[in-house]
């Protein structure tokens, strides 16, 4: 397919925002984004401004610097919410990212599992969405089922509906594989949990980048990001879950900012969400995240699925021309291509594509199981964002056919 093509079949014409971004010099062809997107100029001044021009805590402050930081932090919060589409922006969680949000809902919503619960993951999960439902599982006798994939690995709803039961309380499933790039269908999904009762937690950490997701739509009782993979700060992530759902969770961790009134014959803890964030947060970063979250926004979720959605296409096109070269995933993936050079390790694939300029992440990308399943160690991976173009997918191909001319 033409690459005028690629894009006007998604009726978008492809982005041109790499001068937003500084970090990345001409002729580098950054290609991790799904470990951690690059920042843009407003992101990066808004942490800026927040350090060098409006910095106070949060909160607490008399003062009037800190009240307006403060109306700055919650801004932000009531930012998210939109963003999310949540009914309110007390349903918005600061967390450090997505591995502590699902480990919050373990510890804390998770409590109230007893011996014979079942929690429903999938093959494909990241070890941030399946080691604490393990450790959940050990404190409170649950038990774990794996939901299997389809030959274009997907995760197999028809399996995950006749594998639920009464007995699930939770499935807790990626919205994007952080290998395959296979979206969800996260609205069935929740569908399917509901029907048997159970609650559904969805991993956005990839989908919140490259998917628009309305969170009520979806139907879903908790979702999850992190916002360095929105192009924001790291050390920042958000846990939205129904207002009802966190006015019954226990807080799971104690300290200042979480409490109502402490005393030593008893303390009483705040209403949600304070009650999930003890201690002093990361200001700052709800600062970078709310700017990233315009920006993102003004570019629009829909034309940046369509681009990156063109750059697979483009890019599992071309490579499917290298024989020695197997793709994992669907044709339809967002922003995500895994790939194994016959007879090459993915880490020497990597060294010489970083020779090329050319940054691909190698390894099992967290997903040890999912790697157990494709009957491979590790793979190459090759995952876009908004400041991608056709030439990163050029200087790819070239970087693989020097690959296979080093390793004959
Ligand atoms: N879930 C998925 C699908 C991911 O891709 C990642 C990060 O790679 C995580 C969870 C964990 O995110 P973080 O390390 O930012 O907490």
């Amino acid at each position: 397919m033409g690459p005028a093509l690629l894009w006007a079949e998604r009726g978008t014409a492809p982005l041109d925002v790499l001068a937003d971004f500084p970090a990345i010099p001409d002729g580098w062809a950054y290609l991790d984004t799904a470990a951690t997107a690059q920042k843009p100029q407003v992101v990066i001044d808004a942490i800026a401004r927040g350090y060098a021009e409006t910095y106070a805590t949060v909160h607490r402050g008399v003062y009037q610097r800190s009240a307006d930081m403060t109306l700055a932090y919650e801004a932000a919060r009531a930012r998210i919410a939109r963003f999310l589409g949540a009914a309110s922006a007390d349903e918005i969680v600061y967390v450090r990212g997505a591995t502590e949000a699902i480990n919050l809902v373990a510890n804390s919503w998770g409590r109230t599992l007893k011996p014979g619960d079942r929690i429903l993951l999938s093959q494909l999960e990241h070890h941030a969405n399946i080691v604490p439902w393990q450790l959940l599982a050990d404190r409170t006798g649950a038990v774990i089922d794996v939901a299997p994939l389809t030959a274009d690995g997907h995760i197999d709803l028809d399996a995950v509906e006749a594998m639920l039961t009464p007995q699930h309380k939770l499935v807790a499933l990626a919205h994007v594989s952080n290998v395959l790039g296979s979206v969800l269908n996260a609205r069935r999904a929740a569908d399917l949990a509901h029907a048997v009762g159970a609650k559904i937690l969805i991993d956005g950490c990839q989908s919140v980048a490259r998917v628009a997701v309305d969170v009520q739509a979806l139907d879903c009782d908790f979702y999850v990001f992190s916002g360095h993979k929105l192009y924001g700060p790291t050390g920042i992530g958000v846990l939205w879950a129904r207002a009802d759902i966190l006015g019954e969770m226990p807080p799971w961790q104690g300290g200042g900012a979480m409490i109502d009134t402490v005393s030593f014959s008893g303390t009483t803890y705040a209403p949600p969400p304070g009650r999930f964030e003890a201690g002093t947060p990361h200001i700052v970063g709800a600062l970078g995240l709310h700017a990233a979250i315009d920006y993102v926004d003004a570019i629009g979720l829909d034309a940046i699925h369509a681009h990156e959605t063109a750059l697979v296409t483009a890019a599992r096109d071309r490579l499917s021309t290298l024989n020695s070269i197997t793709l994992f995933g669907p044709g339809d993936a967002a922003g995500i291509v895994s790939f194994d050079v016959r007879g090459v390790h993915p880490h020497d694939v990597g060294t010489i594509l970083d020779e090329e300029r050319v940054a691909i992440r190698a390894g099992h990308h967290c997903c040890q199981p999912l790697m157990a399943h494709l009957g491979v160690s590790a793979t190459a991976r090759a995952s876009f964002g908004v400041y991608n173009g056709l030439a990163d997918v050029d200087a790819l191909v070239r970087g693989l056919e020097r690959v296979t001319r080093i390793f004959g």
